[in-house]
């Protein structure tokens, strides 16, 4: 139809226009993605040398473009499993404290340490178990790291437990509450009471606080007396180990024994 009047000029106008639309909309939809129609190239890429001949056009060829992730990660992430340390006190280096009969700290603390690293293992965490000097301990890296130890049996009359953390600490904060933990879990379980009178230097000052990464957050027990603490030390070593462990659950996971 021929456009006879203005308003039919409009409308023929109109026409014409929706119909280049949609064409230019085809276009970009579907013959250039398909590579029917060229792209003709309007400026050259930094480096590129300029076309020789302006008349001449450039043809882009259209790769397919890179594939994009399908949500399948490439390797599987590790869950978060606590890894703490735990050392034998006076393993790989010394008796320890020795009673009259014969009985040494130091099979006294392995016994411990390796009922804790058992339990802990069993709760699904990496445990490593430590010689009092074990190499590994320099720069050591963990949730937590334990050295487990039990007192002289020479003070008659004196029963309890004690821990402590390095007097200057760190990270305060998190070694405060491993501290308290537990203690808390410590007492509850074996019955022994907590003994804050005869820490001393030893303890707070341990050489191990000094070797490990500053991060680690850590702690010396003195599980309880070689002499008066004998019987739950020696006889019901599960006992002791249970109270160590459910500490350590309870400080790092939260949750109370
Ligand atoms: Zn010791």
């Amino acid at each position: 139809m021929k456009p006879q009047t203005a308003s039919d000029l409009d409308r023929w106008a109109v026409g014409w226009t929706i119909r280049a639309l949609v064409l230019i909309a085809f276009l970009a939809a579907f013959a250039v993605p398909l590579g029917f129609v060229p792209i003709i190239a309007v400026a050259t890429e930094e480096g590129e040398t300029a076309p020789q001949a302006r008349s001449e056009p450039i043809i882009i060829p259209l790769l397919p473009s890179e594939p994009t992730p399908t949500g399948v990660p490439a390797t599987t992430p590790v869950p978060d499993v606590p890894h703490v340390g735990i050392i034998a006190g006076h393993a790989g280096s010394d008796s320890g404290a020795v009673c009259p009969d014969g009985l040494e700290e130091v099979d006294v603390n392995q016994e411990i340490a390796r009922r804790v690293v058992a339990l802990l293992d069993q709760h699904g965490w990496q445990v490593d178990l430590l010689d009092e000097f074990d190499p590994r301990l320099n720069g050591y890296r963990a949730d937590a790291l334990l050295s487990i130890h039990a007192d002289s049996c020479n003070v008659p009359g004196k029963s309890g437990f004690k821990i402590a953390r390095v007097e200057s600490s760190y990270a305060p904060g998190p070694e405060s509450d491993m501290v308290d933990r537990i203690s808390e879990a410590y007492h509850a379980r074996t019955g022994l009471e907590f003994d804050p009178h005869t820490i001393t230097y030893d303890m707070t000052r341990y050489h191990a606080f000094y070797e490990i990464d500053p991060s680690t957050p850590a702690a010396i027990i003195e599980a309880g007396f070689l002499l008066d603490d004998r019987e739950i030390l020696t006889e019901r070593p599960e006992v002791v180990a249970r109270g160590i462990a459910d500490g350590l659950i309870y400080f790092i996971e939260g949750t109370p024994p």
